[in-house]
């Protein structure tokens, strides 16, 4: 099962070197659309490491990643009553409590995402806030872009989508409408490999931030039906320092494939495959690595941990009891070094 001593008993001020790694491999299970300005993200990189001819990818920038996982995660400390569901109020509608935590008409604190953060509950010490003068946290949830494995050109489909009229057509008085517009999707079963490091969190916002990413299927430009993924977690490592990049993790799985015949450029690679050898390079990748590693939790200890967390957050009582145990970490963190003393 997971160590749980590896983990720091209370979140430092400082950093200690107590690295979690989430190695994940991301899986379209739709069309999906990671864009910016109406055009998919790519990158032109070597395929492999040993296969060294270009290829063009689909990228997945961090905050494509992160901010649904944050999302989610918020959605559930409001749905258990541990942050406000209310917006910051203005003038004199504010009021603190004894930490000076702006809180809601029934006590609870108000924590507005991006307009005023509370700094206190597991989101905002987990993943950080930036609150122009009024202070800073660092995240401590890193993330990098994630690049697909299959090349852009398996990976992707134009879709043109057009909005008829109520007849049916496309055109309305002998006129053809312009409500045509073409857009470039993620094909299902387009894989992305990416790690997630938690860095110096405790054992209970690590399990937030992974509660958060299990569940997190919604990424992208938000449409109601499509852009949802799963993440496959097949790895947890925890070490000493930080491990390989996402590039470089993406690249070696290539080379593994493509050094067994299972890459064929005009088709998406089989999930079962990828997982085999994602599994395999990683075990590789962390030897490779000038880390120490406490412990790398994987195949059926893995799969048996995991059972056992979504027994745990599958049940209101003991997810409730998680974001609990998160919440009292976070705001002993926000005591210790973000409330102003003094200053009630
Ligand atoms: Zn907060």
């Amino acid at each position: 099962m997971l160590n749980t001593t590896f983990f720091a008993a209370s979140v430092p001020p400082r950093p200690t070197g107590r690295y979690a790694h989430l190695i994940l491999l991301r899986e379209t299970d739709s069309y999906a659309l990671f864009q910016t300005d109406g055009e998919l993200n790519t990158a032109r990189v070597h395929a492999g490491v040993g296969q060294s001819e270009l290829l063009t990818r689909i990228t997945m920038f961090k905050r494509k990643q992160t901010t649904p996982e944050r999302l989610i995660g918020r959605e559930l400390l409001r749905r258990y009553g541990f942050i406000s569901t209310e917006p910051a109020p203005e003038g004199k509608e504010r009021k603190g409590d004894e930490r000076g935590v702006l809180i809601d008409g029934a006590g609870l604190p108000i924590c507005d995402y991006n307009v005023e953060f509370c700094k206190q509950c597991p989101d905002c010490i987990a993943y950080g806030f930036a609150i122009g003068d009024a202070g800073s946290e660092k995240s401590k949830v890193y993330s990098d872009t994630a690049y697909s494995l299959s090349a852009f050109d398996v990976s992707h489909e134009a879709f043109t989508l057009n909005a008829p009229y109520e007849g049916g057509t496309m055109s309305r008085k002998g006129e053809v409408t312009s409500r045509i517009n073409e857009q470039d999707h993620v094909r299902p079963q387009t894989l992305f490999p990416a790690v997630i490091t938690v860095r110096d969190l405790t054992v209970s916002l690590f399990l937030y931030v992974l509660n958060n990413v299990l569940r997190t299927r919604r990424y992208g430009a938000q449409t109601t039906r499509t852009g949802t993924m799963t993440n496959h977690v097949i790895g947890i490592v925890l070490a000493d320092g930080e491990i390989f990049s996402n590039l470089h993790f993406t690249q070696r799985i290539y080379d593994h494939l493509a050094e067994r015949s299972m890459i064929d450029p005009a088709q998406p690679i089989a999930l079962d495959a990828a997982l085999n050898a994602a599994r395999e390079v990683a075990t590789i990748l962390v030897k490779e690595d000038q880390v120490a590693v406490s412990q790398h939790l994987q195949g059926t200890t893995l799969a048996n941990f995991l059972t056992d967390f979504s027994t745990r957050t599958r049940d209101e009582a003991g997810m409730h009891e998680l974001l609990q145990a998160a919440t009292r970490d976070s705001a002993a963190y926000h005591s210790a070094y973000i409330q102003k003393k003094g200053k009630k």
